[in-house]
């Protein structure tokens, strides 16, 4: 057997950049293809790119069609949900039979190519089999969050306007039986758009009643076609697989639309190149299929790379048992063997109130790596983690929009140490640049902080479009910067003098504060330094004087500290004379209110923009993502006192 040559990744990452078609194609044979493509990218029509454009593929056939042949009896999904306290493991022979069954369901309903299928549902197989048999049948499905209300559900259905709706009676959250089925009934009622048919796997976890004609239950159509066989479709390279909305964090959510071979290519590429992961082994991703990580790593790239996936449905401190278990998930790391895991910071976070012992009380020799992303990784978490689990922290900074990291680092290339607070250098194919936030031009000096962009063609796997709205897609993304098609990120970072970016916060969370600039995440990160706090927002006031002040609210370890006003007051000036001293005196805090829980996303990500609603006295907008409404609450009675 030929060695291939050790290539560094500034080589690696050159080549990507220098030679594109050379480079993709090579990437390309990481899939199997029915036709191969005749033109690896076409950028006739800035900014659209079209990938592989003349092949032919199938992102099912790929997940698991094509490993029946080596691994038919190998694990696949691994469903675990310490909500009903069940696991169980299907392997790719067993996969393959379930989402069959799931698209000759679906076919049965009506389903064809180009359809789309809502899929609303909690983290049950039965979600991975309806989106895999959505890509089997080249229908177009669209995963929204289980649990939104009704509201945001209706909006969603409207905007893709799908022949059928798969649900479930229920999700659990906690050990408590959230009903689904009501709010997807009420959802339908409000959206202008009507399913033809609505698909639901009954958990019996709460009582459903079924619309005569519209409803069917996933038991009894599969029960119908056990035996079927429903080949993968045949689908052009830049058919689209999927829609998935952003999370809502800085306002209206935006459908990103998807392609089919440009997105396989992709993520075969980085579970090769990025997370390290290889045939057999297994992949555990903490996320949810409602968000984009879900997407791209619980469901399609480890079932790419020949790799066992666990789905979890729970939180991260309950065990199988139903009693709290802070170590839930490296019980689970021991069990079956992981080697690579991804979740996100704010979940550390969780973990990092629990017993530390917890770390240490299973063998987790076999995990080579944690990867982390979504929000700011503050260096405190990071090390933390980091020495309990004693395998590399690897944070990864991307979008719903790019589909897979866009700045990391890529240790299946070249190993390399990430730095902490960094999510680490441009992955292969990314043009990344930082620019002037007003003058657009391009920053190369060391340090110096703007807007991150990427100029096209971005790679394969990067959103093709806003769903039905190019239009929409141009404007919000690539008209940012007067004179130039560039990708904003719309956020705000730095690159040192190695080429590590640092990402500063959202380019609405840049503050001015008596002409300074100033990120709010540079001022969370020095807050959360301090040994007392365990989550800090930080966000940007309007000031008479000064033009905007830092406002900042913090949760404590311990919450009861700050019951006692004296102590609040000792802890305050304690947290601004730390600003004073990483950052200076003009990013110091106007004042550091306590609170016991932060705003969030159903993501997990801190809605800044309604904290900074709130504190300018003014409406908080669009609120239907947001996890804990209470959470708002306490920030309006801080304020107000
Ligand atoms: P919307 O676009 O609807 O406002 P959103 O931006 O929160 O919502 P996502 O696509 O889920 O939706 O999140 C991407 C954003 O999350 C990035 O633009 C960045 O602000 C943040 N982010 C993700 N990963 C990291 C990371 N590793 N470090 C810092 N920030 C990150
Ligand atoms: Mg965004």
């Amino acid at each position: 057997m030929s060695q291939a040559p050790a290539v560094s990744y500034a080589d690696f990452y050159r080549q990507s950049i220098d030679q594109p078609d050379a480079f993709w194609a090579e990437q390309a044979k990481l899939i199997d293809w029915f036709k191969p493509f005749d033109r690896v990218c076409n950028y006739d029509n800035p900014p659209f790119a079209r990938w592989f454009e003349g092949g032919k593929t199938n992102l099912c056939f790929n997940a698991v069609d094509r490993h029946l042949k080596d691994r038919a009896s190998q694990p696949a999904l691994i469903a675990v949900s310490t909500e009903t306290l069940t696991e169980k493991t299907y392997t790719f022979s067993e996969l393959h039979a379930e989402v069959m069954r799931m698209a000759a369901s679906l076919k049965s309903l009506g389903v064809q190519k180009g359809d789309r299928v809502l899929i609303y549902m909690p983290m049950i197989a039965e979600a991975a089999f309806a989106m895999l048999a959505c890509a089997r049948l080249g229908a177009i499905h669209c995963v929204v969050f289980g649990g939104f209300a009704s509201g945001s559900l209706a909006s969603r259905i409207e905007d893709a306007s799908p022949k059928v709706i798969v649900s479930a009676d229920a999700g659990s959250r906690g050990g408590k039986a959230i009903a689904y089925k009501p709010l997807l009934d009420e959802a339908i009622r409000l959206s202008a758009h009507k399913p033809d048919a609505v698909l639901l796997a009954d958990r019996g976890l709460a009582p459903m009643a079924l619309v005569a004609g519209r409803d069917h239950l996933w038991a009894d159509l599969r029960q119908q076609h056990l035996a079927a066989q429903v080949p993968c479709e045949a689908m052009d390279s830049t058919d689209i697989s999927y829609t998935i909305y952003t999370s809502g964090t800085t306002g209206k959510p935006k459908g990103v639309q998807r392609d089919t071979a440009g997105y396989t290519v992709a993520l075969a590429a980085s579970m090769k190149h990025i997370f390290d992961g290889r045939p057999g082994e297994t992949f555990f991703s903490t996320s949810d299929i409602g968000w984009v990580v879900g997407h791209s790593y619980i469901v399609y790239g480890p079932l790419i790379a020949g790799m066992a996936t666990i789905m979890y449905e729970g939180l991260p401190t309950q065990g199988m048992d139903g009693q709290p278990d802070g170590g839930i998930w490296w019980r689970l790391v021991e069990k079956y063997q992981v080697t690579g895991m991804f979740s996100a910071p704010t979940a550390v976070r969780v973990l990092k109130k629990q017993d530390p012992a917890l770390l240490k009380k299973y063998d987790l020799s076999s995990l080579r790596a944690l990867f982390l992303a979504g929000e700011p990784l503050d260096e405190p978490t990071a090390r933390w983690i980091s020495e309990g689990l004693n395998v590399p922290i690897i944070d990864n900074y991307w979008q719903t929009e790019t589909g897979w990291p866009l700045l990391t680092v890529a240790n299946g290339v070249e190993a390399t140490r990430s730095k902490f607070g960094s999510p680490g250098v441009p992955m292969y194919g990314y043009r990344v640049k930082l620019l002037h936030e007003n003058t657009g031009e391009e920053l190369t000096q060391p340090n110096e902080k703007g807007v991150v962009v990427v100029e096209g063609p971005t790679p394969p796997g990067f959103m093709q479009t806003i769903w039905k709205d190019d239009a929409r897609f141009v404007n919000t993304y690539w008209k940012s910067v007067p004179g130039k098609l560039v990708y904003s990120t719309f956020d705000w970072g730095i690159r040192d003098e190695d080429g590590y970016y640092f990402i500063l916060g959202r380019t609405d969370d840049v503050i001015n504060v008596a002409g300074h600039r100033l990120g709010t995440r540079e001022i969370e990160e020095s807050i959360s330094g301090h040994p007392q706090v365990a989550e800090v927002a930080v966000v940007g006031v309007a000031d008479n004087l000064k033009g905007q002040v830092a406002m900042a609210f913090a949760v404590l370890k311990d919450p009861a500290q700050a019951q006692d006003e004296v102590q609040a007051k000792k802890l305050e000036a304690e947290i601004m004379k730390r600003v004073d001293g990483d950052l200076g005196a003009v990013a110091r805090p106007a004042r550091v209110r306590f609170v016991t829980v932060l705003p969030k996303t159903r993501s997990g990500k801190l809605l800044r923009r309604a904290i900074q609603a709130v504190c300018e006295g003014r409406d908080a907008g669009d609120l239907t993502t947001m996890d804990d409404p209470a959470a708002l609450e306490q920030i309006r009675d801080r304020m107000a006192s």
